[in-house]
């Protein structure tokens, strides 16, 4: 039985340490939140006062966390209780600058360490289907590929250091992208007196077809499973959209690389962010296109 450390047991961290248990490993989890240390702890996981009393003898630690500045600075108590040779998985979607950062701290200590942001939301974390990004050495990507195939289903190495990040973001401005262009489709289609379920029929078999439109179509009617008929209920939710679209564009930035779409596509969900509407789903843009919002 291997000891792994998992921090961050919220939306998603909690069904990722679900699965590690049920495989048979020790979780010892620590959280801020009491009420994500109770769930965890329903869960199977120990929980751990500290990150020292996590890590200290976890042979490998994973990390789902909000933000940048957050894994940096749990990075720093990880680094410093950690067994030497420890393994570090960061499943957080962050920026890619602090992600080549806290590998080349981790490198110094000699802790191998990879950035494993995912895709598949809380219903993958749960169903241990997730798509893990990863960016890092060879031989990291393939010590931690045995507990990214407990918690995923389909695990990527997209190269060097901060390239999983590179590949979250960039596949998540396309994203916001595209439901703002099927949005835009579907409105000016009913506007001239087209309706969603035509519209869907013949684009869906056309051209136009992507998955904004045939997964989570923005118009209700036509993707039963879709959140635009549930009132726009997550699923994916538009302020999770802003975050990863507002790290887009600052690595657009850092990279110099032409994103006029992308920066138009975060600036309609800071509207939807600014009309207190970010709770709903990503697809719930369509309010603000079709004027409803
Ligand atoms: P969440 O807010 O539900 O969970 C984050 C957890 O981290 C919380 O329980 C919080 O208490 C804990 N935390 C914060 N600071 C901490 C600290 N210093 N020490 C220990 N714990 C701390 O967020 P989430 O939805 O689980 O998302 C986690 C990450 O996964 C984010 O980076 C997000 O962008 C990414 N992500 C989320 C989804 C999704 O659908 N929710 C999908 C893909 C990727």
């Amino acid at each position: 039985m291997t000891t792994i450390a998992f921090i961050g047991l919220g939306n998603m961290g909690l069904g990722m340490a679900a699965n590690l248990v049920k495989a048979g490993h020790n979780v010892l989890a620590f959280d801020l939140s009491p009420s994500a240390q109770k769930a965890a702890k329903k869960s199977g996981c120990v929980i751990a006062v500290s990150i020292n009393e996590a890590v200290k003898d976890a042979s490998a630690v994973v990390m789902m966390l909000p933000s940048g500045d957050i894994v940096r600075k749990v990075c720093e108590d990880v680094f410093f209780s950690s067994v030497p040779g420890a393994l570090v998985i960061d499943c957080s979607t962050i920026d890619v600058e602090t992600a080549r950062d806290m590998i080349s701290k981790a490198k110094a200590q000699l802790i191998d360490m990879i950035d494993a942001p995912v895709s598949g939301g809380v219903g993958g974390a749960a169903a241990g289907t997730l798509t893990f990004m990863c960016g890092g050495t060879t031989e990291a990507f393939e010590r931690a590929r045995p507990l990214l195939d407990i918690m995923g289903k389909n695990v990527f190495h997209a190269g060097d250091a901060g390239n999983g990040q590179v590949a979250k973001i960039a596949n998540n401005m396309l994203l916001g992208i595209h439901m703002i262009g099927t949005c835009e489709a579907f409105n000016l289609a009913e506007k001239l007196g087209l309706d969603a379920q035509t519209f869907y029929d013949i684009s869906s078999t056309a051209s136009g077809q992507n998955w904004s439109m045939t997964s989570y179509c923005p118009a209700p009617g036509p993707v039963e499973s879709a959140p635009s008929n549930r009132d726009y209920k997550p699923g994916f939710a538009a302020a999770m959209m802003l975050k990863d679209l507002r790290l887009a564009q600052e690595a657009a930035q850092s990279a110099k690389a032409a994103t006029p779409l992308g920066a138009q596509a975060m600036a309609l969900y800071a509207l939807m962010e600014s009309a207190g509407e970010d709770g709903l789903d990503f697809s719930g843009v369509m309010k603000l296109i079709n004027g409803s919002l």
